[in-house]
């Protein structure tokens, strides 16, 4: 039993996030088995993601449905990113150009503070909470596009992103090394009955 399949049955519990906001943006789509399954459909959804992720900045009150669209069309191309910086699927300029749209659309500045020395980093404009998180998650996502131990779990039923915690972990955790294994195995051995 992998966990994941109820874990994903109903409002998920997104106890596999990473606390990092980049991925777990990116890590609201999951695999049950082989198959991808898309965890935002609802603001009720979103509501759950909300209380769970790593957030780089305030928590909006309530989402309506337009943040669901808005979230998910900036979640789409980051993901993409993400995925071919670990060498799945193939870097798109026009995914790139999404991203850093939705970092421009919420402008900052490094201005003066009221005391010498003191530096203050200040958001021009008045977005709104749910616009002001969308922007700071894609700057989460240009930053994560650096890292080189950001990687993919492979395994059936996760496919999630992680950092590497130590050089060449394959798996986000050892669960998934275990279902990848006996994955392999019965690809190897369909009918095998032996354990
Ligand atoms: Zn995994």
């Amino acid at each position: 039993m992998s966990g994941y399949d109820d874990l994903v049955a109903e409002t998920p519990s997104w106890v596999w996030l990473e606390g990092h906001p980049a991925l777990d943006f990116a890590n609201t789509v999951i695999r049950r088995g082989w198959t991808e399954l898309e965890l935002i459909h609802s603001c009720a959804d979103l509501e759950s993601w909300l209380d769970a992720a790593t957030l780089p900045a305030p928590r909006p009150r309530r989402v309506v449905q337009a943040d669901v669209e808005a979230f998910l069309a900036l979640r789409d191309p980051a993901l993409r990113l993400l995925r071919a910086a670990t060498g799945h699927g193939l870097w798109s300029a026009a995914d790139a150009e999404l991203v850093n749209e939705a970092i421009a659309s919420v402008p900052v500045i490094e201005a003066l503070g009221a005391t010498r020395g003191v530096i203050e980093t200040r958001t021009l404009g008045s977005p709104s909470p749910f616009a002001l998180l969308l922007a700071r998650l894609a700057g989460e996502v240009r930053d994560a596009l650096t890292s080189d131990v950001l990687a993919l779990c492979d395994a059936p039923g996760c496919g999630q992103l992680f950092f590497r915690r130590r050089p060449n972990q394959a798996w986000c955790g050892p669960p998934c090394g275990t279902r990848a294994r006996v994955a392999r195995h019965q690809q190897k051995r369909p009918r095998a009955t032996d354990a």
